[in-house]
């Protein structure tokens, strides 16, 4: 068993931009930016108005910069990321999972072994010897239930043939006694509007310290890949010691 304190939050997938050469309207649009997730959404924004020749002479960021200033949000939907994300607590995943216009992946409790998962313990607790000791407690004993339930629970269906099904009877009955601070990992993909309001909403200094962490890994990815469409945030220190991120625009 180990305790963790920090998410581990990983980009694995961006939009990759497919230009189609043997059409006119795109021999004829010219932009200034190699990044693909940018490229599409700025394509996507010149089908609208079929202003292919850049009639206004912007940048890609400046037309980016544009759409975001006038709530054209739909037109970031375009432009999708997913990301890998373990370390979390499934108190956090619960948070995460509210959010509706992202597809999830997550470690299931009723087929993957439990007994010697790790467990996420909050800053505060951590650093306070008498309240971690109330803590390690708690856990240690939730996961010792854990096991002793699962060793039970499988003679209980001895009579059950197939093993993995033996087995995940098992399991995901005695998961019912995991605390709220069980390790869990998954994989979360959205496109660029569902990950700004999710940043808006989680990143916030009103959200929980754990699910704020996540939210701001997130945004410093989407920072570098697509710096057009995320860089009006600003990652700012709170008194507290923790960070918060707040958007320049008021369009979600
Ligand atoms: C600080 C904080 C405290 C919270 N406390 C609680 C709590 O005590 N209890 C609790 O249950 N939840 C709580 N939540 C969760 C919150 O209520 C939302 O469920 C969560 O933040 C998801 O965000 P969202 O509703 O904006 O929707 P998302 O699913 O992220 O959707 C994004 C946007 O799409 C639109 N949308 C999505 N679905 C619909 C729909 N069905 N109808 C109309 N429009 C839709 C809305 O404009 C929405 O804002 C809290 C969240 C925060 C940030």
């Amino acid at each position: 068993m180990a305790f963790i304190r920090e998410p581990i939050v990983r980009l694995i997938a961006v939009t990759h931009f497919c230009k189609p050469e043997d059409l006119d309207e795109f021999r004829i649009w010219q932009t200034d930016t190699d990044n693909e997730p940018q490229q599409l959404i700025e394509a996507a924004g010149r089908t609208c108005y079929s202003s292919w020749s850049n009639p206004s002479g912007r940048t890609n960021e400046q037309y980016i910069a544009n759409l975001l200033e006038q709530g054209h949000m739909s037109v970031i939907e375009h432009s999708v990321a997913s990301f890998y994300i373990r370390g979390i607590s499934r108190a956090c995943s619960h948070e995460i999972v509210r959010h509706r216009h992202f597809s999830y992946s997550q470690r299931s409790t009723r087929y993957v072994d439990e007994s010697e998962g790790n467990f996420v313990v909050p800053d505060c607790i951590a650093e306070d010897p008498e309240a971690m000791k109330i803590f390690e407690e708690a856990v240690t004993k939730a996961q010792e239930a854990y096991r002793k339930l699962y060793e039970l629970l499988r003679e209980k269906f001895a009579h059950v043939e197939d093993k993995t099904l033996r087995r995940k009877l098992a399991r995901q009955a005695a998961r019912m006694v995991l605390p709220n601070a069980t390790e869990t990992a998954l994989v979360m993909t959205g496109n660029f509007r569902a990950w700004r309001h999710f940043i808006r909403m989680r990143a916030s200094r009103h959200a929980d310290v754990e699910i704020r962490k996540v939210a701001i890994a997130v945004l410093k990815e989407l920072q570098k890949v697509a710096p057009a469409v995320f860089g009006d945030f600003k990652i700012v220190p709170l008194p507290d010691g923790t960070e918060e991120a707040m958007s320049g625009y008021m369009w979600e």
